[in-house]
């Protein structure tokens, strides 16, 4: 679906992304695990178009993905779920997944795909009325996901899931990234710090390291690798 060849992007005179190459597969999930500071957030911002690339080349289903413009990537069907819980806060559960559904193609399908964000998080529906910004942290966190799931995306990227969450909750997300992909088959990148439980879902995983790629395969290569092991473990 995607691969990524020879990416560099960066802020003023820092490399945040040198020479990142990467594929996904279509209905894979994908996790990128790194240390804080790796470039896990400039990887998606570049795919969403927020941090322009420096050099090298992205093919999205064919299309080269840095010749289209920021605004359109979304209609492309990449939805991008930004770290930290970003929702409209002064709007209701339900106001902020029809945001989400807004760009969607078909219409049709969506109070059929409403329901099946509800079943997701049966929180969500309980709450649909109330007003995001006073839900928790966690339940903030499932209306971001709830969001970019509405607008039927092709390529769900999910930034640090689990940021700020009290632990129980980071399991019950965990939990509901593998359902998700268990489900659809939809294709997922995952960008977490937590290296253990998102190298635990994915088919396939990158590590990045200061920009680079350090390590690069299948979950249980990834779980086998000394390196990461030592590094993201604890073994
Ligand atoms: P974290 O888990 O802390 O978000 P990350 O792996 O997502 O880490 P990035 O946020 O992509 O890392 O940051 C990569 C590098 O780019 C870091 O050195 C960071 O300080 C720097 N950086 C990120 N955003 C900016 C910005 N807007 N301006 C300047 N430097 C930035």
């Amino acid at each position: 679906m995607m691969t990524i060849r020879g990416l560099n992007a960066g802020y003023g005179g820092l490399d945040a992304l040198v020479d990142v190459s990467m594929d996904v597969e279509t209905g894979k999930l994908v996790t990128v695990a790194g240390p804080n500071g790796a470039g896990k957030s400039t990887l998606f911002k570049v795919l969403s178009g927020i941090v322009p690339a420096r050099a090298g080349c992205i093919e999205f289903d064919g299309i080269n993905l840095l010749g289209i413009k920021p605004s359109d990537r979304a209609r492309l069907g990449i939805a991008h779920v930004p770290e930290g819980w970003q929702v409209f806060k002064s709007m209701t559960v339900l106001e902020n997944l029809e945001m989400g559904a807004l760009i969607r193609p078909d219409r049709k399908s969506w109070k059929h795909d409403l329901k099946r964000i509800y079943e997701l998080f049966p929180i969500l529906a309980e709450r649909r009325g109330q007003l995001a910004g006073t839900l928790s942290g966690g339940q903030q966190q499932m209306v971001a996901i709830g969001r970019g799931l509405a607008s039927a995306p092709r390529l769900l990227l999910l930034d640090e899931p689990s940021m700020g969450l009290a632990p129980a909750l980071i399991d019950t997300v965990f939990e509901r990234i593998g359902r998700i992909h268990a489900e659809t088959a939809l294709t997922i990148m995952l960008v977490e710090q937590r290296a253990t439980e998102a190298l635990e879902l994915c088919n396939y995983g990158y590590v990045l390291e200061s920009g680079r790629v350090v390590a690069a395969g299948s979950r249980s290569d990834l779980l086998k690798n000394p390196r990461v092991q030592a590094a993201y473990l604890g073994i």
